[in-house]
C-alpha cells in the first residue's frame, strides 16, 4: 500500500548540481539552531521563502547551501544559518509540529533538507583519518581529501508493525509517550539483520510474542533525525504479552471500538492503525 502523502510526488525533480545562473525564485530552506525559518500566510499556513521580493536570508551570514533539486521547475536549496536570525517577517519553527502548517510538498522537501544538513554538519572530517572533508560536486557526498573516503548522507533503517489477532490490534505504551498513549511496536535494524528478522525479535524481546504472516505495507521518510520507517502487518502466532519494562511499560490487544489516544496521520504508525480500524470497524 503506498501512502501518497509521503512522496513528494512526479513533480519534483532531485538533483545535485545547482543551476548556474540564479533563478529569482527558489524554495529556500533554511535552519537556524535546528529550525526552519517560515513566513506566516495566515493564522494556521506557514512558508519558506521564495519569491523575489521575500526578505532573503541567503546573505553573507549563511553556510555554502545545498542544492535539492527543483520543485514543479522552481529551484531547491537547504541551507544553514548561525545564531539568531534578524529579519522579523520570519519565524523559526521545529519540523515536528509543521506537520499541515506547511503546504505537503514542502514539508516533506523541508524534512530532505534537514537530514542533508544534518548529515552535512556532522561529516566535516573523515572518520578515518581526520582530515577535514571537502564536498563532492556531481554526487551528495563529502569526501576526504587525504584518503579518498566517500560519505554519503546515512539513513538509518527502523520498522514498525501492527500485529493483529482477529479483530484486535496490539498496541504499546511507551516511556517516551504521554500518558495514556499507545502506538505500534517499533525498532532499529541492526547489523545483518532483514526487516522482517527485526519485527520478529522486536515483538519477542519487547512484548514476549510470536508472529506469522510478515506483510510489507508502506514506508515513510523520518527525518528526527534520519530514519526510513519501514511499516509492517503480522499475524498473532503465539504466547502471552509480557512487557520488557524499559522499552514498553504497557501493551494490550485493542479493538477499533477501545482504542486509546494513538498516532495520527503524520505518522506511518497513525496510517497503520487507521487501516486496521477501516477493515474491522464497524
Ligand atoms: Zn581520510
Amino acid at each position: 500500500m503506498e501512502v501518497p502523502e509521503f512522496d513528494i510526488g512526479r513533480h519534483f525533480e532531485p538533483g545535485v548540481t545547482p543551476p548556474s545562473t540564479a533563478d529569482e525564485t527558489a524554495w529556500w530552506f533554511v535552519f537556524c539552531e535546528r529550525r526552519l525559518l517560515l513566513r506566516r500566510l495566515d493564522v494556521h499556513m506557514f512558508q519558506p521563502p521564495c519569491q523575489r521580493h521575500d526578505p532573503r536570508p541567503v546573505a553573507s551570514r549563511i553556510g555554502e547551501p545545498h542544492f535539492l533539486g527543483r520543485l514543479a521547475g522552481v529551484p531547491c536549496y537547504a541551507a544553514d544559518i548561525d545564531g539568531q536570525f534578524p529579519c522579523p517577517a520570519f519565524e523559526a519553527r521545529g519540523l515536528y509540529g509543521l506537520h499541515n502548517r506547511l503546504r505537503a510538498d514542502l514539508y516533506l522537501l523541508a524534512g530532505r533538507a534537514f537530514q542533508i544538513l544534518e548529515w552535512d554538519r556532522k561529516h566535516r572530517f573523515c572518520g578515518r583519518c581526520g582530515t577535514p572533508t571537502q564536498r563532492a560536486i556531481a554526487q551528495r557526498a563529502r569526501v576526504c581529501p587525504h584518503c579518498e573516503l566517500s560519505l554519503f548522507p546515512r539513513l538509518t533503517p527502523a520498522m514498525m508493525v501492527l500485529v493483529k489477532h482477529g479483530r484486535q490490534l496490539l498496541l504499546a505504551h511507551s516511556p517516551r509517550f504521554p500518558e495514556g498513549f499507545y502506538s505500534v511496536l517499533a525498532g532499529f535494524a541492526e547489523p545483518g539483520e532483514t526487516l522482517e528478522a527485526c519485527v520478529r525479535r522486536e515483538v519477542r524481546e519487547e512484548v514476549a510474542l510470536e508472529v506469522t504472516n510478515i506483510r510489507y505495507f508502506a514506508s515513510q521518510p523520518w527525518p528526527f533525525p534520519h530514519s526510513l520507517m519501514v511499516a509492517y502487518t503480522a499475524d498473532y502466532a503465539g504466547g502471552e504479552i509480557r512487557v520488557d519494562g524499559k522499552e514498553i511499560l504497557h501493551a494490550d490487544w485493542f479493538t477499533p471500538e477501545t482504542l486509546p489516544a494513538v498516532p495520527g496521520e503524520i505518522s506511518i504508525a497513525g496510517h497503520l492503525i487507521q487501516w486496521f480500524v477501516d477493515a474491522h470497524g464497524d
